[in-house]
């Protein structure tokens, strides 16, 4: 069942989102109407901590303050463009960024966790050929506020079990950067975010709770590495050797797959944090027996953990999902190997929350 409940109207193309201002700009802006520099951090607690979606609710300020702020600022720059709820209460958005640019978020509630899975970027520039996020190019980086704001709107969200009524805010506990675009590709933008996300007077989300994936980009990768923070990384891998591994995923052609295991081993080294391998399974390409024990052989010895993804159809695209045998073969193959695997659940593909695809079913009307 697909229950749209919420399409707020009005784009407030002209006004600034209040997180996409500067902190001393919006000092100075307070300064000017005689209020004290601290309302600006109260303002953003408001947003951040306590759910407010207009100033109108912002209730310990004062009225004409509100007013002004209404004025000037919108709390936050993106619309909903449009909202679905599956019935495993999995929420997705669709969201309109500056430019009118659409981008996706979901939020997946599942045995007391609440994971955001939130987009980095619009569109995505690295083709792989079966993810329907890539299929027209990337157009450009989000912002920072752009990021968090994905964040906001989707902790907001009612719980499940709740149709629409707001039921206080609920914390969100884990994040997923694997929605559209690659994350490591705007990466400057993805921290300052992940910062709002983890600070204690932001969001407060550990970073151990928070997960990128990324195709594999070896510098990048270093780079993250070197940063020390507990964020767990997850690498596109897709397929066992250079040759399948380009097919699927051009970008591999650059980077090759010795590179991007010796980067993930450099981040295990630097973090102490357990790389995670993601495979999508598309039927007879890279899903058969021969592939298995060749992902074992190129595993074994490593700290690795894979996480098998059977692949979700898009539509015009010619790959299929894997039969049940095979995926049932792949996983034995790889545990009798001593590697250790997960089969990704599927939620949410009544809404087709799987990566890029209810954007693609809307622009292409
Ligand atoms: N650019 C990042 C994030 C992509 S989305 C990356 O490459 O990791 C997160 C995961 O979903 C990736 O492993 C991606 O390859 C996978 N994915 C994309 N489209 C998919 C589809 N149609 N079915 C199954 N998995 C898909």
């Amino acid at each position: 069942m697909i229950l749209p409940i919420h399409q707020p109207a009005g784009v407030r193309d002209a006004v600034p989102g209040l997180l996409d201002v500067a902190d001393e700009t919006l000092r100075a802006w307070l300064a000017e109407r005689g209020e004290k520099p601290m309302r600006a951090r109260q303002l953003r607690r408001w947003l951040l901590v306590g759910g407010a979606e207009s100033f109108e609710s912002m209730s310990n300020l004062p009225k004409t303050l509100r007013q002004q702020l209404a004025e000037d600022f919108a709390p936050l720059a993106s619309r909903v463009a449009k909202h679905l709820r599956a019935s495993d209460d999995t929420h997705k958005l669709l969201v309109e960024v500056g430019d009118h640019k659409l981008i996706e978020c979901v939020l997946i509630q599942d045995e007391g966790r609440r994971t955001a899975c939130i987009s980095t970027q619009v569109g995505c520039g690295m083709g792989c050929v079966f993810c329907a996020s890539g299929l027209n190019g990337v157009d450009r980086n989000l912002s920072v506020a752009e990021i968090v704001e994905q964040l906001v709107r989707l902790r907001n969200l009612p719980g499940p079990g709740n149709a629409t009524a707001p039921d206080g805010v609920q914390r969100l506990t884990h994040i997923v950067v694997m929605g559209m675009g690659e994350p490591l590709a705007n990466l400057d933008n993805l921290l300052a975010a992940l910062e709002l996300a983890t600070a204690k007077d932001g969001l407060g989300i550990g970073a151990r709770h928070i997960t990128i994936s990324t195709v594999g980009l070896p510098v990048k990768i270093r780079r993250l590495a070197d940063l020390g923070k507990q964020y767990h990384l997850a690498v596109s891998l897709h397929a066992p050797n250079d040759e399948l591994r380009t097919q699927i995923v051009p970008t591999n052609d650059k980077t090759g797959l010795a590179d991007v295991l010796a980067a993930a081993e450099y981040f295990f080294a630097k973090t102490g944090r357990q790389v995670t391998y993601e495979y999508v399974l598309l039927a007879d390409l890279n899903d058969q027996a021969v592939h298995a024990r060749e992902l074992t052989a190129l595993l074994r010895g490593r700290r690795a953990h894979v996480n098998l993804i059977p692949f979700n159809d898009v539509e015009g695209l010619p790959y299929r999902r894997p039969s049940v045998e095979s995926l049932q073969i792949f996983t034995n193959t790889l545990q009798q190997g001593g590697i250790s695997v997960k089969v990704r659940k599927r939620k949410g593909s009544q809404i087709d929350a799987a990566c890029g695809q209810l954007r693609r079913s809307v622009t292409q009307g």
